[in-house]
Parts: structure tokens; sequence; C-alpha cells
């Protein structure tokens, strides 16, 4: 049998990893991660880990998902082992155990999928973000399509993401959640197929020289493959297992769906400008020219991102970055409490998306405390400004406001170790 990628993760080490992360006890206070003592009681009472009301089973989403998220979109992760190196035969090797490891990934994956459905087909606003892409990408979109409304194109571009694009696990870089690759050859991952080889053998092959010579621009060559941290497929393992909090499950699926979208958002705008292709920045708040973040920023008017950017995606609160006016302002970032990111998941939400968007609940502006005065009593939370380093300040140092109902609470200094180790020391407040 070939070499697994899929949690075959020993059952051994996720043992292992569970015990170290869970700790004989599912109390709240022995779980949170990676912040000071004051910072972890502020977020507790603030509702943004632990506990939280709960919902009927019947209120949550049940949609249909997407046929791109669809079981026959996730293939097997990348293990060389588990490759074949016939350049025209299948991809993987045909592994029933792997196969049937996917199955239950994938049932973990529903709720977040269900959610990414939604957020895709968002009805919540009069123009979507597909809309807008391809309005901006107008002039490189060819001849072929001259003719045809937007919308027209939105839903032939979406034909072309939703019957090419895969998904798979695999290892990210640290602080990459998911990647989205362009791949000209149809999935047969063919630079794959050479791992291993030297740079020379693996230029020579006919696959790598028609992907050295695909030009730059042509959408018959794009087939987006999205590859998930293997985090994700680590944390729904320990899901399958019914080894998560509430409050850990429903962060893991928030992000997941939120990072898969951000994925179909590159995919899409492949699509658009074809191999190659520069993105370009939508609207003048992009942080930068990066289609998965203009969609989270046009989606939720701010980025999602975990506390510490190493912490797998169930361990720590999640925050929002929110830039007001025009980048490169420095963004303000505030943690998400849970019951709003529970309501993402409510069937109410979305029957009437766009009450909902007026009403805030699908935006982080409703949840930045307010600069001054108002009664915002039942939406302002917790919110952390984020003081970056200066060349006063040493390098690694970062300064945290804390801010309750809008007044500074206390103000922290954060010192980080090459290891991703962190110190958090309270100095003022
Ligand atoms: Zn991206």
């Amino acid at each position: 049998m070939a070499k697994q990628i899929l949690p075959h993760i020993a059952e051994k080490e996720l043992q292992d990893q569970a015990d170290v992360e869970l700790k004989d006890t599912p109390q709240t206070s022995e779980r949170l991660p990676l912040t000071g003592p004051v910072l972890n009681e502020m977020i507790r009472k603030h509702g943004m880990v632990g506990e939280f009301p709960p919902v009927d089973e019947n209120e949550l989403l049940d949609n249909e998902i997407d046929e791109i998220f669809q079981r026959q979109k996730w293939v097997l992760g990348l293990d060389e082992e588990n490759i074949t190196v016939d350049e025209d035969g299948p991809l993987f090797k045909v592994d029933p155990a792997s196969e049937a490891e996917l199955d239950i990934l994938w049932e973990q994956m529903v709720p977040g999928l269900r959610l990414a459905t939604k957020l895709i087909n968002d009805v919540s606003r009069p123009k979507s973000f597909w809309v807008e892409t391809v309005e901006a990408y107008k002039d490189v979109i060819g001849e072929e399509y001259a003719n045809m409304t937007t919308k027209k194109i939105v839903a032939a571009f979406f034909k072309l993401v939703r019957s090419r694009t895969k998904f798979l696990f695999r290892w990210q870089e640290e602080n990459v959640g998911a990647s989205t690759a362009q791949n000209p050859n149809h999935l047969r991952l063919v630079a794959l197929r050479h791992l291993g080889q030297p740079a020379s053998a693996r230029e020579g092959t006919p696959a790598m020289l028609k992907l050295l010579n695909t030009p730059k621009g042509t959408r018959s060559a794009c087939w987006p493959t999205i590859s998930m941290h293997s985090d994700f497929q680590k944390c729904f393992s320990l899901a399958h297992q019914k080894r998560l909090t509430r409050d850990q499950r429903l962060r893991l699926d928030f992000q997941f769906a939120v990072a898969v979208c951000h994925e179909v958002a590159h995919a899409f705008t492949m699509m658009c400008g074809g191999y190659l292709a520069k993105e370009m920045k939508l609207h003048a708040s992009d942080p930068e020219a990066e289609a998965g973040y203009a969609w989270e920023d046009f989606f939720f008017a701010g980025l999602t991102m975990q506390f510490r950017p190493w912490a797998t995606p169930y361990k720590g609160p999640l925050i929002a970055m929110v830039w007001i006016g025009k980048t490169p302002s420095p963004p303000t970032k505030f943690f998400i409490p849970m019951q709003w990111i529970q309501r993402l998941f409510l069937k109410s939400t979305w029957k009437h998306a766009r009450a909902s968007r007026r009403n805030g609940f699908l935006d982080y502006l409703s949840l930045m405390a307010a600069p001054s005065g108002g009664s915002e009593e039942d939406r302002v939370l917790t919110q952390i400004e984020f003081i970056f380093p200066t060349e006063d300040t040493k390098v690694d140092t970062l300064v945290y406001v804390l801010r309750e109902y809008g007044s500074v609470v206390e103000t922290y200094e954060e010192q980080c170790d090459q290891d991703g180790s962190c110190k958090i020391t309270k100095f003022q407040g």
C-alpha cells in the first residue's frame, strides 16, 4: 500500500497531539492558547472562545453543496509514492484506503462547504464580486466573450471553474492556509511526477516542455488545483473523532469556508486573465492585488485571520483585519465573537441575505468598536489595535492596545522568538 498522506496520521500521533492540546480536560481555561491571562479572560468574557449559546439544529444551514466543492473534486494529496510516473496515465495510484479516509474527511467538511456555497453564490448585494472581477478584467478577457453580457461571462467562467478545479490537502508554508496552482496540463501534475529527479531530467520531458511553453494568457491551460493546508485535514480528523469542542469546531468550519472561497476567487480570476496573468487590485481598499483578499474584503469588509498565525485552525480566537479608507493605512484588528460566526451558519441569515447585509450580519464593520460615544453595547467588542514595530522598537516586538467598548483597557507588549513562541507582558493600563 502506498504511503498515505491522509490521516493515517497515526492514531498514536493524533493521540499525542490531542493529549498535549486538550490535556485531560474539556475545560476552556486549560485550552486557551498563546495568550496572557488577562487577554485570555477578556476574550472568554466576550465570547471569542469557549462557550456560546446553543442553537437548534434545524436552524442550521442544510443547503446543497455547490458542484465545485463536491466530494469527487477532492483528490488524494501529493504523496510521491502515490503519484504515477506514466505521463498519460492516471495521476494517482488506486488507493481505496485513502479514498475511504477522504470520504470521512469530506463528511466533516460539509458544514463549512455549505457556508462556502452560500458565500460564493452570494445574493446579499446587487452586484457580485464575480461581476466586478469580470468588469475589471474586461480588456484581457478576449474576443470570444466580446458579445456576451457580464453576467453571461461570469456564468461561463464559473462553469470552467466548476469543471476544472480540484482540491487536495497538503502541507503549506507557515501562515499559508491554502493556495491555488495554475495547472496547464489538466491535472496531470507533471512537475510532481518528476519530483526528486534532477532539474535537467524534469525539464527535458515532453510534459514539462509543454508546461514551459504555455503562452501567458492561455485560458485553456488553466486547471486550478487548490491545496488546503494539511492542518485543516488534521483538524477534520480530530472532528471526526469528536475531539473538538463546539467553539473549536465552529472556528474550524468558518475558517475553512473562508479559505476555500478565497481560493475560488483565485481560480475564477485565473479564468479572467488566463495562464500566468497578474492579478489586479479591484478596489482602493484592497490590501494588495490579490484576488483572494479582494474577495474577503469585498464580502466581509476585512480579512479573517488566526490570532496566532502559526496556530492550527481550531486552536485560538480568530481576528478580523479591517482597513478603513485606502490602503496602505494600518488595519484595525479585533477578535471575532463566536456568536457572530454562528449566525453565518443559520438558514435565517441567508433567507434574508440582503437584510442580513444591511444589518451588519455579514461584515466586520458592524463589529468594530465605535470610535466614540453612542450606545453600542450590543455590538461593540474587545478590540485589539496592533502597533507594528518602528525603528524605535525592537524588531519582533508588537504592542497591543486593548479596547473594551471603545475605551483603552490595557496595553500589552509581545515579544516573539524565532521559534514562534511569544511572551506577552502587560506594561500599561
Ligand atoms: Zn490568496
